[in-house]
């Protein structure tokens, strides 16, 4: 099998599925057009991750503000839409490799940033590139669902992947663990029954963190 054969039935998998726990991701277009392609194949990974742990992701590329806003506290935050943002430049305190930033304890809002300068998409190379981007954005929004800014020592939540992972991605996906996907889906369950009733995350409940 091709790898374009591949990642075509890989893509035409995503069709067609609706879970009850869906989050609705505002991410504008990429402001550079070239990569617009790209970038929305990294939404198609990003969706294929969240769909391994029960979870559907609803990509909009504009949202009004009330849904960006739509009301959080720290206890109880907004985890029906989470808002993405371009920024042109990393901050240079941002550590090298990094390329985008969550803000976990922000409890509405617009709470991930993905720096331009940290994200190349190299002409034929671009498959790995929107593989990359994708389990980025997953990673980001998954700190933003665990409710922390911690992480794990394997999958998804690690702080870095090696190289030999990120060259794999296109093909094999990085997940969360059985217990980060366990939690999300709690706190995801938990919006159903009103804002009060989401616990504030407990770090004892978490798995090994490598910071
Ligand atoms: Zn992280």
């Amino acid at each position: 099998m091709t790898k374009a054969t591949m990642l075509l039935g890989f893509m035409l998998s995503t069709v067609g599925w609706a879970g009850e726990r869906t989050l609705t991701i505002c991410l504008p277009l990429s402001p550079k057009a070239e990569d617009v392609q790209t970038v929305w194949l990294a939404k198609v990974y990003a969706t294929r991750i969240y769909r391994l742990i029960g979870v559907e992701l609803r990509w909009k590329s504009t949202c009004s503000q009330a849904e960006i806003e739509a009301a959080g506290t720290r206890l109880a935050p907004n985890l029906t839409t989470v808002g993405i943002e371009w920024a042109r430049t990393a901050p240079a305190a941002l550590p090298p490799g990094a390329r985008a930033s969550a803000r976990p304890f922000q409890p509405t809002g617009t709470r991930i940033t993905v720096y331009q300068d940290r994200v190349a998409f190299p002409v034929g190379d671009r498959n790995r590139a929107a593989a990359v981007l994708g389990h980025v954005l997953a990673h980001e929004i998954g700190h933003v669902l665990l409710g922390h800014d911690g992480h794990s020592q394997e999958g998804l939540m690690k702080p870095h992947w090696s190289g030999r992972e990120q060259n794999g991605m296109w093909c094999k996906l990085i997940s969360f663990t059985a217990v980060e996907g366990e939690i999300i889906r709690r706190r995801l369950d938990r919006r159903r029954v009103g804002l009060a009733a989401i616990p504030e995350p407990s770090r004892a409940t978490l798995p090994d963190f490598s910071k």
